[in-house]
């Protein structure tokens, strides 16, 4: 099956404005033939068509998907580009709920389960779409009631339960434009997208529950409206009983408000060009930015690319476990899986407890066949033990998906093996919160996958990856990653900041988008991410990658965790520093240091050789997950941090690593 493993580095010339790419993963693993026969798209002839006809005609392309939706009024034509502002389908009508919700209701499907959800003390509900379907209009009317338009802003901010799905598509319903706000987020976060926003109202709950307590968000939200002069009111649902102050004539129950409303709404057909939902990005490299999708490009690429990717059949268990706060939940817990009318799976809880086995009961329990995660989670859960996943029946699982960062090789072949048990294909899944659904990756039933990356473009996206001057790099010359054509799902632009929006995606190069991501094309045309521009290492010359060194280290045994950042240096200009968390069973071990520097210098080079190993009991990461290798690089230059940290997850974790500086 898989061939084995690194081969010698490739390396460009020094000072060459090109990333320098140092690893190299040879292993491959062609799709299981079971799950080829039986998928949408079959093969790579298949694949290679779709995209060639794509590419030929894109507009042709995105019609044709996008007339498997209910459009009230048709397009004029199909897209509008005035680089680098986009129109998709300008003239038509339509309503993204209706086509989630509604359409299924008026099918077979009106009885099959929508949402299965289970609580992190076990407490379960199934929604079925027509219960979905009347719930969401009773939403609506409430929406209604409170007063709220088309084009007003309702910022949302509640925990993982089902209300959170029925709030985001009554929004959608009534035209209003959504904006999710995570509920590990504190007030100064609310009050600064809310204030961002200019939303009218609020709607939130009294409580979430996290690893056995629960968390007061009604609180939170009065902390955080003393400064939002839009507010008009709030509504507060009642999940976990907490005692709450209700403000008279502003703060009003959500079960009140739905005692009184009607079952019956018509939905409010919107412009295809009219705005969706806005959204804050995760802030792994700066402030976060407010990112604005509209409705009808976005539904159109989101439903496609979640059947594709996913190879959604209707027997399906879909479990995504990202938070509906980050793009993921939305276009892959919310829209995706409903557009193309899947049963989802939707916990509120952590994964770890009551202990390390909680995803792998809820899977075998609830017969997850496709499960959707983040390397964070993966790699944490190759820390707890492999034990905790063993002891459950996974069989029913038939497909993973990963996002959010790259994936190391090591915790990718750990996925492939430990939870797919070898049989399950993994699409590792490239893309952003401004590219509003899935750009790069596999596609299950095609695509030989190799560990650590996306591979492919999907048909209809144009990805390269170019040299500063934006020229096609050579095969495996890493440089910069970027978009050559439109897409129905992009940004709009960064709200309220059109200027902003072109500084940051459109001005490095011409008539590009520009991601902010380092990638080279390999032999085969697969895209490997080697991280943020802004945080590729400078050593001799040499500009790395983070992600490779990291694999790297990761490669190792004893490591869990690991990230690479620079530090000018008098001597060499630049000396590499890797934060490493190690496994538990490998703490206090003073030989590693000496033993991870050579290890690295062997995968990789001695170019690529840390100059300094610090150790990290963690790493610091946004609430989504990602290691904000900004932070490091500050810590490691000057030990203070100026840069944005409201969406750092765990303050502590930057104290523990001053303090265990002081102490080596
Ligand atoms: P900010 O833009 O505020 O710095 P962010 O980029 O982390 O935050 P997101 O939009 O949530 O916000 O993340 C998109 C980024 O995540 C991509 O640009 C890429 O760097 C990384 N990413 C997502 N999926 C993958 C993947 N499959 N492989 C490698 N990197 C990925
Ligand atoms: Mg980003």
């Amino acid at each position: 099956m898989a061939t084995d493993k690194q081969t010698p580095p490739q390396q460009q010339e020094s000072g060459s404005e090109s990333i320098s790419s140092v690893l190299s993963e040879k292993r491959k693993f062609p799709p299981p033939t079971e799950f080829s026969n039986a998928a949408h798209i079959s093969s790579m002839e298949d694949y290679e068509k779709l995209y060639a006809e794509a590419a030929k005609d894109p507009e042709a392309y995105w019609a044709g998907i996008a007339e498997q939706f209910h459009w009230e009024k048709p397009w004029e034509k199909v897209l509008d580009w005035q680089p680098p502002y986009a129109k998709w389908f300008p003239g038509a009508t339509t309503n993204i709920c209706y086509n989630a919700v509604d359409r299924h209701v008026n099918s077979w499907r009106k009885n099959k389960a929508a949402v299965i959800w289970e609580g992190e003390e076990g407490d379960q509900r199934v929604l079925t779409y027509a219960e979905l379907h009347r719930q969401v209009s009773k939403f609506a009317n409430v929406l209604k009631i409170a007063g709220v338009k088309p084009g007003d802003r309702v910022a949302i901010y509640m925990g993982m339960v089902p209300e959170l799905v029925i709030a985001v598509l009554a929004c959608a319903r009534v035209g209003a434009v959504h904006n999710v706000i995570f509920a590990g987020f504190a007030a100064h976060a609310i009050t600064e997208r809310v204030n961002d926003s200019k939303a009218k109202l609020i709607i939130c709950a009294d409580g979430t529950r996290r690893r056995g307590s629960t968390i007061n968000l009604k609180n939170i939200v009065d902390e955080a409206i003393v400064n939002t002069p839009s507010v008009r009111s709030v509504i507060v649902l009642k999940v976990t009983g907490e005692e709450v102050n209700m403000h008279d004539g502003m703060d009003h129950w959500w079960h009140d408000l739905m005692g009184l409303a009607m079952d019956h709404n018509e939905p409010e057909f919107v412009d295809a060009e009219h705005p969706l939902f806005i959204l804050y990005t995760s802030g792994s490299t700066g402030k976060p930015k407010g990112i604005l999708h509209t409705t009808g490009g976005y539904m159109v690429h989101a439903a496609n690319s979640f059947k594709y990717v996913f190879d959604i059949k209707d027997e399906d268990i879909y479990w995504c476990t990202a938070d509906v706060g980050w793009i993921t939940g939305h276009s892959y817990l919310v829209y995706g899986p409903l557009l193309n009318g899947a049963t989802l799976m939707m916990y509120e809880g952590a994964p770890n407890y009551p202990q390390w086995d909680r995803f792998w009961d809820i899977i075998n329990r609830h017969k997850i066949t496709i499960l959707y995660t983040a390397p964070t989670a993966i790699r944490a859960f190759i820390r707890a033990g492999d034990e905790w996943v063993t002891k459950h029946d996974l069989s029913s699982l038939r497909l993973l998906g990963t996002v959010g960062e790259p994936i190391n090789p090591k915790a990718w072949m750990w996925y492939h093996t430990v939870v797919g048990q070898e049989k399950c294909p993994i699409v590792d899944t490239w893309w952003q919160t401004e590219t509003g659904g899935i750009l790069v990756s596999p596609l299950p039933g095609a695509t030989p996958t190799k560990p650590g990356t996306a591979t492919r473009p999907l048909p209809g996206i144009m990805v390269d990856v170019v040299r500063k001057d934006g020229e096609p790099c050579k095969s495996n010359e890493g440089g910069y990653l970027v978009i050559k054509k439109p897409w129905p799902s992009m940004l709009r632009t960064i709200y309220g900041d059109n200027k902003r929006y072109e500084e940051t995606y459109w001005s490095e190069f011409k008539d590009m988008y520009f991601t902010g991501d380092g990638a080279r094309k390999d032999e085969d045309g697969y895209i490997w991410i080697m991280g943020r521009v802004d945080d590729v290492v400078n050593v001799s010359g040499h500009r790395l990658g983070t992600s490779e060194v990291e694999s790297a280290l990761v490669a190792h045994e004893a490591v869990a965790e690991a990230a690479v950042v620079s530090r000018p240096d008098d001597l060499k200009g630049n000396a590499l520093i890797a934060f490493v968390t190690l496994k538990d069973e490998y703490q206090g071990d003073m030989k590693l240091r000496e033993d991870l520097r050579n290890h690295v210098s062997r995968e990789i080079g001695p170019i690529a050789k840390p100059d300094e190993i610090r150790w990290a009991q963690g790493l610091p990461k946004t609430r989504s997950g990602k290691i904000m290798r900004r932070l490091l690089r500050e810590l490691a230059s000057s030990k203070e941090i100026k840069g944005d940290v409201t969406t750092l997850e765990d303050s502590g974790v930057l104290e523990q690593l001053r303090e265990q500086e002081e102490e080596d």
